[in-house]
């Protein structure tokens, strides 16, 4: 199968990824392409008046990947690098994630290749609502629900919902997630996916026998995941030792104080500079000797360079893609290293996502005890399944993962036939 139109180092990485499990799983050569090939790609020119008066094009894209288990579900990125084998990559990423933990969707991504940074607000929302609206064909509650993903948050969430519920004739929250309380989102959406980070920590923590109080963690990455799972992590009595953003990260063997840091980070945008803390680079800060690494940026950053050199005991990947194959090759070699492979450790993001929808279209809002109570045990049970894949089959925590998420994605396609 040729993969022109996705080819990109991120795309190969998650076809390279799909292709090692479907050998471990005997899938015949026959049904791979169907499951592993994007069902649908819109790429769309999406051009914005600027406040200077000239107009800019930008480009976006979603791709949807299966729909054979319901409506596509996931984020969109507004980031420079978006390209569409990227989004393509995360959206394929998406459908073995709600597949492992149970979710009734298959899985899409959408990314526009812009600076949100350099954007100023008036921007933002007119790029949000003109790719909002170049993508109404492919959007809806039954059809596909974007959510945050880097770059976006509960206002762009807000701005989409607005856009789709014009075009519409009245207020369709279930269109997106992740969107502010107030129209319909989530109580525990927003801290959903670094809450559920922290709490696969202390599952991984429980297994391997490692205490909290006294454990270190280094998180690369100090957005929406990266800053709530610290705060949750340090709940727990763990200490955060190095965080780090875009711009460059800080240290602080002692532990930083993250009252402290999220008032400078709401400041400043960045982590960079804060007071108690010495300035180190992103590459330093992956091989810091700590218990618990969390990437929780981009894609690839666990790679053959450093994946023999880093020194966690667990590697909590809260990004999507964070590890490479090659790296998972090198990691396959080093067993005092757990990992929490992405499609698990992050999903606590999608399943709150679900549950927003679920009460968006019920009309019928939980308290946030609910939420979270319900979020937990799902993890739980995801989590149970996916070590107890991995004992039984000798085989790596996101092998055990990746095959429990496309088996059924595959069963269901087979249950369903091929039309005509
Ligand atoms: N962007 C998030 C992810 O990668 C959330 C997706 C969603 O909630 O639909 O899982």
């Amino acid at each position: 199968m040729e993969l022109h139109l996705y080819d990109s180092p991120t795309f190969r990485m998650a076809c390279q990824q799909f292709d090692l499990v479907a050998d471990f799983m005997n899938i015949p050569e026959t049904a791979r392409d169907r499951l592993k090939m994007p069902k649908r790609a819109l790429s769309v020119a999406v051009p914005v008046r600027m406040d200077d008066g000239s107009t800019q094009v930008f480009m976006g894209y979603r791709v949807q990947h299966h729909l054979t288990l319901g409506p596509t579900k996931g984020g969109i990125r507004f980031h420079p690098e978006v390209t569409i084998g990227e989004v393509a990559a995360l959206a394929m990423w998406m459908s073995w994630k709600c597949a492992l933990v149970g979710l009734p969707y298959g899985g899409a991504k959408g990314g526009v290749t812009c600076n949100p940074r350099n954007l100023s607000s008036g921007e933002l929302e007119r790029l949000t609502r003109r790719y909002t609206q170049e993508l109404i064909p492919v959007l809806g509650p039954q059809v596909d629900i974007p959510a945050p993903d880097v770059g976006t948050n509960e206002q762009v969430m807000a701005w989409i919902m607005d856009t789709y519920s014009l075009q519409i004739g009245h207020a369709v929250p279930g269109v997106v997630t992740g969107k502010p309380v107030l129209l319909g989102g989530s109580l525990g959406r927003r801290e959903a996916t670094g809450r559920g980070v922290a709490y696969l920590v202390s599952r991984a923590m429980d297994t391997l026998g490692i205490q909290a109080q006294g454990a270190t963690a280094v998180i690369q990455g100090y957005g929406n995941v990266g800053s709530v799972a610290a705060v949750s992590m340090a709940k727990q009595g763990i200490k955060i030792i190095a965080v780090s953003d875009a711009f460059g990260g800080i240290y602080n063997p002692q532990g930083l104080a993250l009252n402290k840091l999220n008032d400078h980070v709401a400041a400043t945008r960045s982590v960079v500079g804060f007071p108690e803390s010495e300035p180190i680079t992103n590459e330093q800060l992956l091989l810091l000797p700590c218990d618990i690494l969390v990437p929780a940026a981009l894609e690839r950053q666990i790679t053959e360079e450093n994946a023999a050199k880093i020194q966690c005991r667990i590697l909590a990947e809260g990004a999507n893609g964070p590890t490479t194959p090659e790296a998972d090759a090198i990691l396959s070699q080093r067993p005092e290293i757990f990992v929490i492979p992405d499609i698990l450790c992050n999903s606590g993001g999608v399943i709150v996502s679900y549950f927003e929808w679920v009460q968006d279209l019920q009309s019928f809002f939980w308290s946030e005890g609910e939420v979270m109570d319900k979020l937990f045990r799902l993890l739980e049970q995801s989590y149970m399944q996916t070590l107890n894949h991995a004992r039984k089959n000798q085989i790596s925590m996101r092998f055990a993962a990746l095959s429990l998420g496309i088996k059924r994605v595959h069963e269901a396609k087979a249950m369903r036939g091929l039309y005509p």
